[in-house]
């Protein structure tokens, strides 16, 4: 056990004890596994939830970070135990490089073998880059969808996409990967009357739908709990339609799974809000211009711009040493129903769903 430095914004202060190598465990136990990579805050929609219609603060574009630069450290974090990248955004799509980006990161090797590489998107312009995507070593997708109606998806999104993004599924479903998941966010009075029509909808296509309670954060700040539509309020909807069976063996998943009828049709309910699975998270976050963050809800972030442009002179150990700071750091929940919750200054697109 060696005493670290490591930069906190963009200051440095030690962290006490870290273990210098072996897996990133947190002082509560939990093993990391799980590094969601954000490539771009920038986005083709504006869902209501995530993003301002205007006057979005864009990061700026020489703070994002390059292709080399996540590569880098990717690298470190599979040698201290990730097995899985998951790259999102804001859009991740809209990255130009973004098959490059799959395939430097599917050449990594994790702790058990080559990494899993998976992507969240919301399906525009994914008929086009995905057989470049899988072909580069893309093993999974989830493509976002909150309502199957032009006009509610032109109203939430602010985009008239409806169509480029049920193309994009047709894709996902006619490639063949697989597992593919769909996202919905239940919103009350939006799209509340259409749970049991988008489950339907996925499993038409193969897929698995996965609703997730809204969360706070919005670049708006508009959130409340009353307007927010709870997991138990979601499987009452789908209980009419379907008998739902609890699928067991959940792990560090974020999401609960049930049968439908009795499967092998699935649908899972991500309830961060009403049902937080903090106690057994395995996931840590970078942002796209550089800042490692250990909760969604967090509102410190660890800077590694500084490191990966600056002087360093092992670089491989100064990025090693900021992942276990940044672990050692995390709390044990988020506490969105404490009164002293703070919502992070970053929207959703700017953090990395
Ligand atoms: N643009 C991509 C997409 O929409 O799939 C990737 C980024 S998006 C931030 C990742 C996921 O976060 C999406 O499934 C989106 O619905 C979800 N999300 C965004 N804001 C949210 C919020 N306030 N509460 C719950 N989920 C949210
Ligand atoms: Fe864009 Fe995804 Fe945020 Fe919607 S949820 S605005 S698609 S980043």
């Amino acid at each position: 056990m060696t005493a670290v430095p490591v930069a906190i914004g963009r200051r440095a202060e030690p962290v006490g004890d870290l273990a210098a190598s072996g897996p990133l465990v947190d002082t509560f136990g939990r093993v990391h596994r799980d590094l969601r990579i954000s490539l771009t805050d920038r986005c083709s929609l504006r869902c209501t939830y995530c993003m301002p219609e205007q006057g979005n603060e864009w990061l700026a574009k020489t703070s994002i970070l390059t292709l080399d630069e996540i590569d880098r450290v990717a690298r470190i974090a599979a040698a201290a135990g990730i097995t899985t990248f998951r790259l999102t955004g804001g859009e991740p799509l809209l990255r130009t490089d973004i098959v490059d980006v799959v395939r430097r990161l599917a050449r990594i090797e994790g702790p058990d073998g080559p990494v899993q590489i998976a992507m969240t998107t919301n399906g525009i312009r994914l008929r086009e880059s995905l057989p470049g995507l899988i072909d580069a070593g893309l093993s999974r997708l989830n493509i976002s969808i909150d309502t199957l109606r032009r006009d509610r998806f032109r109203d939430l999104t602010r985009r008239d996409r409806l169509d480029d993004v049920l193309d994009g599924i047709a894709a996902a479903a006619e490639s063949g990967l697989s597992p593919l998941k769909l996202n919905a966010v239940a919103m009350r009075d939006v799209n509340d009357d259409e749970l049991v029509d988008l489950v339907e909808f996925a499993v038409g296509h193969g897929a698995q739908l996965r609703f997730i309670e809204q969360m706070p954060l919005d670049a708006g700040h508009t959130w409340s709990r009353e307007r927010m539509v709870t997991r138990e309020e979601i499987l009452a909807a789908l209980s009419v339609r379907w008998e739902l069976t609890p699928v067991p063996g959940r792990g560090g998943a974020p999401a609960e799974t049930w049968l439908l009828d009795g499967g092998p049709a699935r649908v899972g309910v991500i309830a961060s809000v009403t049902a937080p699975f903090c106690g057994a998270c395995d996931r840590l976050r970078l942002t796209a211009d550089g800042q490692l963050r250990n909760c969604l809800f967090s509102t410190t972030e660890f800077d590694l711009l500084p490191i990966l442009r600056g002087d360093s002179d092992d670089l491989d150990r100064d990025l090693d040493a900021m992942l276990r700071g940044c672990i050692l750091r995390k709390l044990p929940g988020h506490a969105i129903d404490d009164p002293s919750f703070l919502q992070p200054a970053r929207g959703m697109n700017a953090i990395g769903g």
